[in-house]
C-alpha cells in the first residue's frame, strides 16, 4: 500500500466514523504523525493532500522541517506532539506552529517567556493524563470529577497557565491506554471532553481543539467529539 492509498483509507475510516456519530468530517484535523519517517515520506504524504504533520521529538522534528518545506510550495503546519525537555522548548518555538504536549505548569511559563523573548505567540494544547497511567505524560487529571484534591490542583495550575501571556492555548489533548477494551478508552475520551466543558464553563475560557484518538482508536475519539486526530502508522507503516 502506498501512502497515498494509506490516506485514502484513513479518510474514508474518517467519514464512516462521522457518518455514525452525525458530525461533519470537515470537523476533523487529520494530524499525520511522522516519527522515525522520512522527508520523502512526509513529501508523499503532503502531495496525498496532508496540511498538519506531528513529530514527537525536537530535533528529529527540526530536522526535517527545512528539507520539507524546502520541496512544497505553501507552509504546512507543525504540530510538537511528545514530551519536550525544557532546554528545547527554545528550538519549539523557533521551529514549530503549535505545541500539543504542554504538560507542566513549569514548561508553560517557560514555553510563555521564550515565546516573548522572540516577540511571537506560540499556539498550544495543554496534555492530560486522564487514564492515569504512570507511563504518561501530563496534567494529573485521573478522576478528576470526583477527586477533589485533583481537581483543585488543575484548576489551580491551569487557571494560572491561562493567564499567561505569550501562548494561545487552543485546548487539550490526551492518549487513551494501548490494548485496553474500547470502553475504557471511551471513557478516558469523555472524561477530558467532560474536563474541557467544565473549563470553559468555570473559569470563563475557550477551549475549542481537542486532540485525541490515534491509529487505533481514532473511531472512538470521534465518536467522543475529537477535533484533532494524530495518526502514524495507519498513514506511514509500522514503525521499527
Ligand atoms: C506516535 C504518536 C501518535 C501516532 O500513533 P499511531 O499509533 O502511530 O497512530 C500520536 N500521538 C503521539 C503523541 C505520538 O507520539
Amino acid at each position: 500500500m502506498s501512502i497515498a492509498d494509506n490516506i485514502k483509507r484513513v479518510q474514508d475510516r474518517i467519514d464512516d466514523a462521522c457518518a455514525k456519530a452525525n458530525r461533519d468530517p470537515f470537523e476533523i484535523i487529520l494530524v499525520a504523525v511522522s516519527k522515525q519517517k522520512s522527508v520523502d515520506d512526509i513529501v508523499s504524504a503532503v502531495e496525498a493532500g496532508i496540511q498538519h504533520i506531528g513529530e514527537n521529538r525536537v530535533e528529529e522534528g527540526a530536522g526535517k522541517i527545512a528539507p520539507v518545506q524546502a520541496r512544497l510550495q505553501d507552509p504546512l503546519t507543525w504540530h510538537m506532539v511528545g514530551h519536550v525537555q525544557s532546554r528545547k522548548a527554545k528550538q519549539v518555538i523557533q521551529h514549530f506552529d503549535m505545541v500539543q504536549s504542554v504538560d507542566s505548569l513549569r514548561l508553560a511559563k517557560r514555553f510563555s517567556r521564550l515565546a516573548g523573548e522572540s516577540d511571537r505567540r506560540l499556539a498550544a494544547l495543554l496534555e492530560i493524563n486522564v487514564s492515569g497511567e504512570a507511563s504518561k505524560q501530563g496534567f494529573a487529571g485521573y478522576n478528576w470529577y470526583q477527586e477533589a484534591s485533583v481537581k483543585e490542583r488543575l484548576w489551580n495550575e491551569l487557571g494560572e497557565l491561562l493567564q499567561l501571556p505569550h501562548l494561545d492555548i487552543h485546548g487539550l489533548m490526551t492518549m487513551a491506554p494501548f490494548n485496553a477494551e474500547a470502553g475504557t478508552i471511551r471513557r478516558v475520551f469523555a472524561d477530558l471532553v467532560a474536563l474541557r466543558d467544565e473549563l470553559q464553563h468555570s473559569l470563563g475560557v475557550s477551549l475549542p481543539e481537542l486532540s485525541m484518538g490515534m491509529t487505533d482508536d481514532f473511531e472512538l475519539a470521534i465518536a467522543e467529539g475529537s477535533t484533532m486526530i494524530r495518526v502514524g502508522r495507519a498513514i506511514f507503516g509500522d514503525r521499527n
